[in-house]
């Protein structure tokens, strides 16, 4: 008992959680008790899973780390979760995440940050990010509280916090899990995916949360295939893609020799290795900042004290003293700023100029890409430029904080699916990540060359 204690303090003590709902967990724990005696026995029967807390949940409260959204229990469920329930899973609880998912460290959640179960071993034993937004769902599964867990993407959100806690995490083609029910940070690149120990989990977990649905009008009308059948670590007649412009200057020679690792794996695996282009990916991390606060910045209109959530009604307020209030106080610095520049770029006189502009180089982005996969069939870089950073050391610096994107925007502006897999440990041994970026569609070769 002892022990289970001391087990049951250090994994409150990572703030992973925002609620704990172990009545949903058992359920499915019975339910798949009873599907075993009959054998009916379903992908994920029994399978305590963690939500990232951007997901709308019937009857348990949905946050999105925001005191924005106090009190809101949702009347449904997302279409997400629905599938994953409807496979056998059941829910653990809610996971912490940067507010509305905007932030690469966790650190702009309401529920205060998120810890990465992982220390340096240079004795400063300072606590580490978990990476973000999804830094509940890192965190619970690199500390072996849940087995895998969901994860939304815009910018990056389940592949950096993959990589800087040793875990898998894939963010499929954008269209292949439904939004509908999942809170909205930029509706045109939010993508939900599978964060899990490893590449098969990510398979089977994956399998379950895609498929067509009516109400998502993005969602996309495509079969899904059995991934963890297709499932095939031999690369032979495979190319891989380097693109030159992912080593940027003053990247970390431990990354740099983890590339170069992650190569030689899948020459050894059968592929072919070849060196491409993708010339506008200096452009992505701009263009991507400004776009996603301009689809935040509308999409967080509808908070207003109104519909969900929080209501500010000082005495006498009026009802444009209600709705200023309300959001004054239900928003935190980082939503503000981005709700901010949304508005901003996309104000009358300067729409042409940011967000127009931003637009036309997402195409050029999404181009780059297309010609790209006419010579390969997976591009191989780093998730992301560094290793975790400990908790404090970027949060008083925005654009700081953004830079740690750079390697993981390309492919939501693009909207195609890629993955981080864990690839090793840095001098401090803190873990690394490698990023597979695959095909519209093409899951499964990405979950291959990631085997
Ligand atoms: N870190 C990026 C941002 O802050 C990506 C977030 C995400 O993918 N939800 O916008």
């Amino acid at each position: 008992a002892e022990a289970f204690n001391a087990a049951v303090a250090g994994a409150k003590a990572l703030n992973a959680f925002i609620i704990e709902t172990p009545d949903h967990a058992l359920a499915a724990a019975d339910a798949a008790d009873k599907a075993r005696a009959s054998g009916d026995l379903q992908p994920l029967s029994g399978v305590p899973l963690g939500i990232k807390d951007l997901f709308c949940t019937e009857g348990y409260q949905t946050t999105a780390a925001s005191n924005m959204l106090a009190g809101f229990k949702p009347t449904y469920e997302s279409t997400v979760t629905t599938k994953l329930f409807a496979a056998g899973a059941g829910m653990l609880g809610k996971l912490n995440l940067d507010q509305f998912a905007m932030g690469s460290s966790n650190e702009t959640s309401a529920f205060g940050n998120v810890i990465s179960p992982w220390r340096a071993n240079d004795g400063s034993n300072a606590p580490l990010a978990p990476g973000g937004s999804s830094g509940g769902s890192s965190s619970a599964i690199a500390a072996r509280i849940v087995p895998a867990a969901t994860g939304t993407d815009t910018g990056g959100s389940i592949r950096q916090p993959a990589a800087f806690t040793g875990i898998a995490g894939i963010k499929p083609t954008y269209g292949r899990c439904s939004r509908f029910g999942i809170v909205a940070f930029a509706s045109s690149l939010d993508q939900a995916g599978a964060m899990a120990q490893d590449v098969r989990d990510c398979a089977i977990m994956l399998e379950a949360m895609s498929g067509f649905d009516p109400k998502d009008s993005t969602s996309l009308d495509v079969a899904v295939p059995q991934w963890e059948a297709g499932l095939s670590a031999d690369l032979k007649g495979k190319k891989v893609g380097i693109p030159k412009e992912y080593r940027v200057d003053n990247m970390p020679a431990e990354i740099d020799a983890l590339w170069k690792q992650g190569i030689e794996w899948l020459r050894d695996a059968g592929a072919e290795i070849v060196d491409v282009s993708l010339p506008h990916t200096r452009y992505a991390l701009p263009t991507y900042y400004i776009i996603a606060p301009a689809e935040a910045s509308s999409n967080l209109a509808r908070y207003d004290g109104v519909r969900y959530g929080l209501r500010e009604l000082p005495d006498g307020a009026n009802l444009q003293e209600m709705y200023a209030a309300t959001r004054a106080a239900g928003f935190g610095p980082e939503v503000k700023r981005r709700i901010l520049i949304g508005t901003y770029v996309l104000s009358a006189g300067f729409y042409d100029a940011y967000y127009t502009k931003a637009q036309k180089v997402r195409a050029l982005i999404a181009r780059d890409f297309e010609e790209a996969f006419q010579k390969v069939d997976v591009l191989l870089t780093p998730t992301a430029p560094s290793a975790a950073f400990a908790l404090g050391e970027k949060s008083a610096d925005p654009l700081e904080m953004y830079l740690n994107d750079v390697f993981t925007v390309p492919a939501s502006l693009a909207g195609v699916p890629a993955m981080s897999v864990p690839a090793g440990l840095d001098a401090k041994g803190l873990p690394l990540g490698l990023q597979i970026i695959g095909r519209p569609l093409d899951e499964q070769g990405v979950l291959n060359a990631g085997l």
